[in-house]
């Protein structure tokens, strides 16, 4: 073969010399990004949320429609995410700062997972989706965004929910607003909770005694 251009040797790979597509993804190698995840490991403090204060601590302390609180607890509160992965993204939350599932309470754990079938509940009630995306991110590595404050994502879809938009455009299309949204979610919430056997809404002084840093 003849493997030379202007006099310097020009590499050609044989396809046959790679391995097959067997898990049929394709690769993308993004050697540049290897910076980012460093970074990461060496500054702490690239993840950690901007301010002061975790936003899960801060966010009961403050009134339901400020701290965008759909539903508070014992242990427990729903709160909508101002960044939402689609319409209607909502978030349960211990009251304790705590980071992963395996730190809290019998009690917590128990109240946390009601909570969180509660909250699909809610959501047909108000906005019949057509399914849900339930998820827990576990460490900056596998992609929570306040690593240090446990918080089950429940993102409703429908049918057709993703569009070009946030392939071109980066874009996501939400057709309701965060406040409306919550408003509708604290009713809903307040009418189901009961019939889950948790509280229809526990009286906000109460949730200071519930952190137990
Ligand atoms: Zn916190």
């Amino acid at each position: 073969m003849d493997d030379t251009q202007q006099g310097e040797a020009v590499r050609i790979d044989d396809p046959r010399d790679f391995p097959p597509r067997e898990d049929g993804y394709q690769r993308l190698w993004t050697p540049q990004r290897m910076s980012y995840v460093l970074r990461g490991n060496k500054d702490g403090d690239a993840k950690k949320p901007h301010g002061s204060e975790c936003p899960f601590c801060a966010g009961p302390k403050k009134s339901d429609e400020d701290g965008l609180i759909a539903w508070r607890g014992t242990y427990v509160f729903a709160i909508m995410n101002l960044y939402p992965y689609n319409c209607g993204h909502l978030m349960i939350c211990p009251y304790r700062h705590v980071s992963l599932l395996t730190d809290l309470t019998d009690d917590e754990l128990f109240e946390f997972e009601k909570a969180s079938a509660l909250a699909m509940d809610v959501m047909r009630e108000v906005s019949h989706p057509d399914g849900w995306n339930l998820g827990i991110n576990q460490g900056d590595v596998a992609g929570a965004g306040v690593a240090t404050h446990l918080h089950q994502h429940i993102v409703p879809r429908w049918n057709g929910d993703s569009n070009f938009m946030p392939i071109v455009a980066q874009t996501r299309t939400m057709p309701i607003l965060l406040h409306e949204q919550r408003e509708a979610y604290a009713e809903g919430f307040a009418t189901l909770a009961p019939s889950h056997g948790l509280p229809a809404q526990a009286p906000a002084t109460g949730n200071d005694t519930k952190d137990r840093n």
